[in-house]
């Protein structure tokens, strides 16, 4: 990717997530993470060399070679992949920003226990699963709020700090907004429990991510682009 590319994708999405926010209220900022799964450590530089300074990775081991490959920048890393028990230990090692991903309270409690035997702490989201789709991981709606409970009060190494969701996987929009509408609902009824973070949204329908609530985007394709 070009600088020049970089900057058009960049400038395109931060022209539209302006538009999208401001719908809402001038204070209500949104965060970009850029998903690099599919892309070069050379590519994420090219994008931090433009301004881009979080990004995101589905995998321990991607996670691993590209904040190594990139380590002298401050770049802030997150997480928002399927998180394997064997490979808890090598991401807690990375210290990434965020973990968007825990997606059971298994995986909270096994964290919040490898964490403690390091004596360190990690900011996490839960993940719902909203779309109620088979393919995807995550809560159901109707736990989300009693999960997150539980991590609360078992997991104190754990800074829990909102809800992660994706988007019905689906053409129609109706559908689509239905999903998103159902992660800020709870989002929302988790707010006074400290809820900072609602991350939903993704190339295909961050717009209405945010129109919905979403204060976090996760953009990979089209911030990626050539
Ligand atoms: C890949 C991925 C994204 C980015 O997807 P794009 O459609 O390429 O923007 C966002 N969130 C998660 C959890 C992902 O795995």
């Amino acid at each position: 990717m070009t600088k020049i590319t970089a900057t058009q994708n960049l400038d395109d999405i931060i022209t539209r997530v302006e538009g999208a926010r401001l719908k809402i209220s001038e204070h209500h900022i949104v965060k970009i993470i850029g998903i690099s799964k599919y892309s070069e450590a050379k590519d994420v530089e090219t994008l931090y060399n433009v301004g881009q300074r979080a990004f995101g990775e589905n995998k321990v081991q991607d996670l691993k070679s590209k904040s190594e490959a990139l380590e002298e920048l401050p770049i802030e890393w997150h997480f928002v992949g399927t998180l394997q028990k064997n490979k808890i230990n090598n991401l807690i090692d990375l210290r990434p920003t965020l973990v968007q991903s825990i997606d059971s309270i298994e995986l909270a409690q096994e964290l919040n226990k490898k964490l403690e035997a390091k004596n360190k702490k990690m900011s996490i989201l839960l993940q719902i699963n909203s779309a109620r789709e088979d393919t995807k991981s995550g809560v159901m709606p109707e736990d989300a709020i009693e999960v997150y409970k539980q991590i609360l009060a078992t997991c104190p190494n754990l800074r829990l700090k909102g809800v992660m969701s994706i988007g019905a996987h689906v053409e129609d929009e109706k559908i689509i907004k239905e999903s998103f509408k159902t992660t800020k609902k709870i989002y929302d009824e988790l707010s006074p429990l400290g809820a900072v973070y609602c991350s939903m949204g993704m190339s295909s329908d961050y717009e209405l991510a945010i129109a919905c609530g979403s204060n976090m985007i996760r953009v990979g394709s089209t911030l990626f682009k050539d």
